[in-house]
């Protein structure tokens, strides 16, 4: 097997983390407020303030704290009236909890291809895939690594074709398009405060909306659905979804970090995008002229002529050592071996056995017939030469960098210098 110059990048004395929580002293100020005057449950001040807080920050008239982002997409798809056997559109590179809650009501998720600009749902991929599916009614669409997609377009297309949008703020709370937040864009929308996003209460999530009645629904069935009489009483069926207001008060506690949070993320990016200068590789991309990412992680593409062999099988991976390229594969074990944690593209839907079956449409029309041609041997478009299937391709050639906001410029110049010798 070919070698490659022998590694010579010290190992860091400390773990870096991909995104790990950063507290700040506040959080336990308020958990401990919780704790001595015993709001010890699903009520409390901490609660009311978080749901102010995220509507203050966010611009929108209601919050509905919960106990993750996934209970809040779960009740956006029940609010969309998604039925058992209704196919819904959903972005197809994202983390599986966007779509999970489609099938939580019996829905069956529809991916849609994403684009190179925003590594985002495409939304003319979105369109065809109303000219093959003209009876989907909704659409989920997720910002990836805090990266806003064409948010707008996505939805005229959804608007000309009476489809409702469900946004998936999970990653990308705090960033914007066209001076707009995400989470606002939606008919539905949902954040996260798990642990590895931009601020967390080490778990937690959000219902966000400007429907009093869509607001008070949620607050309802997130309660185990009782109605208002002396006794239990149900006629609808209910959920244990609720935040704690001990979690609520770590999340109180973060609120006012966000902003600069958002700041060391950035810095993050900015260090690698000059780090890497000279490299055959590019940063995840964004819309710079409308769009203001929170930058929760940072990524690299490696340029299609820079990579060397790699095969990944579904638990494992392997790759060919070449002189001046490297792979996904090699950089995350590459970064491993000094102590720094990378990861994967997050591996898209349709790739995923458990939605091996379900639809898939590239701006081409129906994607599967594509990625099989991919896998065999590469397809791409007669008309510009780009691959068919955007969203394999990224998770080809993209990779996520440590993105810690606690990680300093000394432990990042180790992570940058060692990614170089992969490229050697
Ligand atoms: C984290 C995440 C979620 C789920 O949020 P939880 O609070 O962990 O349930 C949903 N969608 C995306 C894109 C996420 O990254």
């Amino acid at each position: 097997m070919l070698e490659k110059e022998t590694n010579t990048v010290k190992p860091l004395e400390q773990k870096v983390w991909l995104s790990s929580p950063t507290m700040h002293g506040d959080e336990l100020e308020y958990v401990k407020e919780a704790y001595e005057t015993n709001w010890m449950s699903t009520v409390g001040k901490n609660i009311n303030e978080v749901e102010r807080l995220a509507c203050e920050k966010v611009g929108c008239k209601y919050a509905v704290a919960l106990s993750a982002g996934t209970a809040a997409l779960h009740m956006a798809v029940k609010l969309a009236g998604v039925k058992p056997g209704d196919k819904v559109f959903c972005s197809d590179m994202t983390f599986s909890a966007t779509v999970n809650p489609v099938v939580y009501e019996g829905g069956e998720p529809v991916f849609v291809d994403t684009e190179y600009d925003t590594w985002n749902m495409d939304p003319v991929a979105l369109e065809k895939g109303f000219e093959l599916y003209p009876d989907v009614k909704v659409v989920v669409v997720a910002h990836l690594y805090g990266t806003p997609g064409k948010i707008e377009q996505i939805k005229a297309v959804a608007d000309r074709h009476g489809a409702k949008i469900i946004e998936d703020a999970a990653e990308s709370l705090g960033a914007s398009y066209k001076g707009q937040q995400t989470g606002t864009f939606g008919n539905f929308n949902a954040i996260s405060f798990n642990g590895n996003k931009i601020i967390t209460g080490s778990a937690g999530g959000m219902f966000l909306t400007d429907s009093k009645e869509d607001a008070e629904k949620v607050r309802k069935w997130s309660t185990q659905a009782r109605e208002n009489a002396p006794w239990y009483q149900h006629e609808e069926v209910g959920y244990n979804y609720r935040m704690s207001n001990v979690i609520a008060g770590v999340v109180r506690g973060q609120f006012p970090y966000l902003e600069e949070h958002i700041a060391q993320k950035k810095a993050i990016y900015e260090r690698y995008q000059k780090g890497f200068e000279g490299l055959p590789v590019t940063m995840n991309p964004f819309d710079a002229e409308n769009s203001v990412p929170n930058f929760w992680l940072s990524c690299m593409l490696i340029d299609r002529d820079a990579m060397c062999r790699q095969v990944r099988g579904e638990q494992e991976s392997l790759y060919l050592p070449e002189h001046g390229k490297s792979c996904p594969t090699e950089i995350l074990e590459t970064i491993s071996s000094i102590n720094a944690e990378g990861r994967p593209i997050w591996k898209p839907m349709h790739m995923q056995p458990i939605y091996r079956m379900n639809g898939f449409v590239t701006r081409e029309g129906n994607g599967r017939a594509k990625t099989n041609a991919y896998i065999a041997g590469g397809a791409v478009s007669e008309k510009d030469g780009l691959p068919l299937d955007i969203s394999m391709d990224i998770f080809n050639r993209g990779l996520c960098l440590p993105s810690d906001n606690k990680m300093t410029p000394e432990q990042q110049d180790r992570i940058i210098e060692v990614i170089r010798t992969c490229f050697e």
